[in-house]
């Protein structure tokens, strides 16, 4: 029995990694070198940021040998290493606190978990799907005592002190019956060529070879020890020399995602700032990019040295799903994170990532069909997120935006509907609060549809808040046809005789809802319907204080909404002669809560509404 029991995330994670990812177990070795990468980096900066580590002797390497008959396989790496505690925190746990989340999220469907999985970077537990117990042995850099981490991955682990000369982590895989076919020169040399082929410090591989005299007889062996990996920063090399399997190699290691990225980036900026970046979308939007602990996905660099890859301030928050590294010859390295946050060399190079990735995203919008509608499909909602932040960035994100509209199906842009518009059409139209379906159903449609009006439909849930900050696209404003004054494109309400006769009913029924409503009034935009709620030009709609509400803001005071009613329709039209006052407040109380319902939105008293429809019914 193990001394420690795993967190009880840790045992899930083990359990799918395995049955999972199972076809595709080789990446163990990868996710090891890329630990023991991450290890060096980590060093790397110590040695040349804080004092008390400048006097360690640091020749950054990881070794690789195997012992085919012992069925070990050993990753070795002279990094930062692990103190008992570490040890601990790091394989005993899982940090990262959306995991409880993600793993409800799987299903047992291997397949399709093998993505998701892949996303989540799967990580040291993988090395369970090759060796049946591991144990690692490790001395923290700067500290003199050594620790054996030892566990079958079933249910704990147990620590005890150890033996180790110098610096680092060594990792020892006891394989198991066909893990043992990762206990030779070929495979070990194919997968990481494969898989690590650019990881920036050397990988030197250990093997026995036969030795044979002149007649060809075998006369024993010699130990040999080879560089297997090319090691130079990818990002640094020439793209003339680079081929799309060398960018997405090196994009599966870094992303930690089993799926080739979308597309790629690779910048050389040489003038007055010097500097590489090699950005990846995603095919997937990382799982948990809403999560508020998310880890941003690029990694700073400076001479190629790594810095850190836990600075939001690297990218604008609305970019956060972009993976990949930035690579600076003029920052300082023992740059602080202070320093990093109002560096003017990092905002140049940030402001310059950005417009190339903005630049990036409209040639594929322009050029390439079937990637844009995975990009839409992915990451529309991060690029609203950029419209309401990203100011001086909006025009562009602009043109990159995706709504669906009245008119055609699919996604439509800005400039589509422009292109659109009707000769003589002032504004921009569009409705917010629901789904695609309750709004195209809506009755505030009727008149811009009888009229030819495009409406674009906006039924994701921050669309209500970014557009309205929004207000414009090029010349044109942007109105939403459920707030007051959106309908002045539409003509008369009713010529002025008319408009009289219905003032009464207006009257009525004002008097009959009372503070329910704001005000009640004669409408241009309904066609079919008798009645619509509208919210007054600067009030929040119904349905943003309904999601307001729902995300906990019960202060919110109620701001009511104004009823409009069709003058054509019979229902209304009947009030005109009716003067039992209590039929009155049943038809007005319809009127307001069929309004309410149409548009999606919850009635006050449902027991009431139910009352007055029967009332009027059964006459
Ligand atoms: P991830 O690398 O995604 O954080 P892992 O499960 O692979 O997840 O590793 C968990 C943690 O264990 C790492 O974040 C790191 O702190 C530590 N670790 C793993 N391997 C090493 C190593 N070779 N040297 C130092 N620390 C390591």
């Amino acid at each position: 029995m193990a001394q420690h029991q795993f967190q009880t995330e840790v045992s899930r994670l083990l359990h799918l990694i395995i049955h999972s990812l199972y076809s595709n177990r080789e990446i163990f070795l990868r996710e090891l070198v890329s630990n023991a990468s991450d290890a060096l980096d980590k060093l790397k900066y110590l040695t040349v940021a804080d004092d008390a580590y400048k006097n360690i002797s640091f020749d950054p390497r990881i070794d690789i040998s195997f012992n085919k008959e012992g069925k070990t396989l050993t990753i070795a790496d002279n990094g930062i290493g692990m103190n008992e505690a570490d040890l601990a925190d790091s394989l005993g746990t899982i940090a990262r606190s959306g995991t409880r989340s993600f793993l409800d999220k799987l299903a047992l469907d291997a397949k399709k978990d093998s993505n998701l999985i892949g996303q989540f970077g799967v990580g040291f537990y993988s090395a369970f799907m090759a060796a049946e117990s591991i144990e690692v042995i490790s001395r923290k850099a700067g500290e003199n005592a050594a620790w054996k981490w030892t566990s079958d991955g079933k249910d704990g682990y147990d620590i005890e002190s150890a033996q180790r000369d110098t610096q680092g982590s060594t990792v020892i895989l006891h394989l198991t019956e066909e893990g043992t076919e990762y206990a030779n020169r070929w495979s070990i040399e194919d997968i990481i060529k494969r898989y690590s082929n650019h990881v920036a410090f050397p990988i030197y591989l250990t093997y026995d070879e036969k030795e044979y005299d002149d007649k060809g007889k075998e006369k024993g062996s010699v130990t040999k020890t080879d560089r297997i990996n090319s090691g130079t920063a990818i990002w640094r090399r020439a793209k003339s020399e680079l081929k799309d399997e060398d960018y997405n190699e090196f994009y599966k290691q870094l992303g930690h995602d089993t799926e080739e990225p979308l597309f790629y980036v690779h910048t050389k900026a040489e003038g007055t700032l010097e500097y590489a970046t090699l950005f990846y979308v995603p095919k997937k939007a990382p799982f948990d990019m809403y999560n508020a602990d998310y880890k941003p996905g690029v990694k700073l660099y400076v001479k190629r040295v790594f810095i850190t890859d836990d600075d939001k301030e690297l990218m604008p928050t609305w970019l956060r799903f972009v993976r990949g590294i930035i690579d600076s010859e003029d920052l300082p390295l023992n740059v602080s994170r202070e320093i990093l946050q109002q560096n003017k060399v990092l905002l140049n190079i940030r402001n310059g990532s950005v417009k190339k990735l903005l630049g990036e995203f409209k040639d594929l919008a322009d050029n390439n069909k079937e990637k844009w509608e995975t990009f839409v499909s992915q990451y529309n909602r991060p690029l609203k997120e950029g419209l309401y932040q990203d100011f001086g960035n909006r025009e562009a994100i602009q043109e990159l935006v995706r709504f669906k509209s009245s008119t055609v199906e699919g996604w439509t842009s800005f400039a589509d509907y422009a292109s659109r518009m009707k000769s003589d059409q002032k504004h921009l139209y569009y409705i917010t609060g629901g789904d695609e379906k309750t709004l195209k159903a809506s009755p505030l449609l009727e008149a811009y549809t009888a009229k030819g009006i495009e409406v674009l439909i906006m039924d994701d849930e921050i669309d209500d808040i970014v557009i309205p900050s929004v207000g414009r696209y090029k010349e044109w404003e942007l109105k939403a046809v459920n707030r007051a004054g959106a309908d002045e494109e539409l003509g008369e309400k009713a010529d002025k005789a008319a408009e009289k006769e219905i003032k009464p009913v207006i009257e009525k029924i004002k008097k009959a809802l009372g503070d329910r409503v704001k005000d009640v009034k004669l409408s241009r935009r309904l066609h079919d319907s008798p009645s619509c709620i509208v919210a007054d030009e600067n009030d929040p709609t119904m349905q943003m204080q309904q999601m307001l509400k729902a995300m906990g803001q019960m202060e919110m005071p109620d701001i009511k909404p104004i009823l409009e009613v069709n003058g054509d329709h019979p229902i209304v039209a009947g009030l005109r002669d009716l003067e039992d006052e209590e039929r009155i407040a049943d038809v007005a109380g319809v009127l307001l809560d069929q309004a309410l319902l149409v548009e999606g939105i919850k009635v006050k008293d449902p027991a009431d509404f139910v009352k007055r429809l029967n009332r009027l019914l059964s006459r």
